[in-house]
């Protein structure tokens, strides 16, 4: 799993981020701090799939969002810095640890009235929300949990967003491992089943982007 944009060489790479990554100070501050403290680090999204999410959420207009999988808050910090005033992330977090992580993050960079996270399995959080009729009531949602649950999440986001809102799904490209198919483990599977039922579904427009570790942003159809 890569957290920096897959297929660049570091000169490229470091030249694209010296040219357009505009990372506030709390952000660089997360990074670093998962980066130091976190085993599993390379979970968090690279900075440049963070600030294109957030020009996504400015473009699409947005005001209330998903997070699916908050590890340690970056991916829900950005979005909640690019909402407006009154901007909703609903955040879904299974590990205890990680969400008190985030939320100390979320408090220092002054967001975290703006985060409602949810410490439960993220298909039973989904599955509140849904049942609460907040059903067409997101205009955004970013999956990033686990993979071998991608399917549900995806079905669930997809009710939970309006028409025309959109979905952003991470590490579709798998670090490459999606392409080979002598790579036979179960989560590889899964994610390339689940590009595969993206690809025909037809309740959606989609495209799979190759930043990072591959995001396909799926927007529902009106
Ligand atoms: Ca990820």
């Amino acid at each position: 799993m890569a957290n920096q944009t897959l297929g660049l060489e570091s000169q490229l790479y470091n030249y694209l981020l010296a040219v357009s990554l505009r990372e506030t100070e709390v952000l660089a501050q997360l990074r670093q701090a998962t980066a130091t403290s976190q085993s599993m680090a390379q979970m968090q999204i690279a900075p440049e799939q963070g600030q294109f999410m957030a020009l996504l959420i400015q473009l699409i207009g947005a005001k209330k969002t998903l997070d699916i999988g908050v590890f340690t808050g970056y991916s829900a910090l950005v979005v909640a810095l690019a909402l407006p005033q009154g901007g909703k992330v609903v955040a879904c977090e299974i590990n205890r640890e990680y969400a008190e992580f985030a939320r100390h993050w979320w408090q220092k960079a002054g967001v975290i009235d703006k985060i409602d996270l949810h410490l439960a399995p993220a298909q039973d959080t989904l599955a509140l929300l849904i049942a609460n009729e907040e059903v067409d009531s997101f205009d955004f949602a970013f999956i990033d949990a686990d993979k071998s649950n991608y399917d549900t999440y995806y079905e669930q986001a997809l009710q939970l967003v309006c028409p025309g809102g959109l979905i952003a799904i991470d590490n579709v490209l798998w670090s490459g491992r999606v392409a080979d198919s002598n790579i036979q483990d179960n989560r590889t599977i899964k994610i390339r089943d689940f590009n595969q039922k993206l690809h025909q579904d037809k309740r959606i427009s989609l495209s799979l982007v190759p930043i990072a570790d591959g995001l396909t942003l799926a927007r529902k159809l009106p």
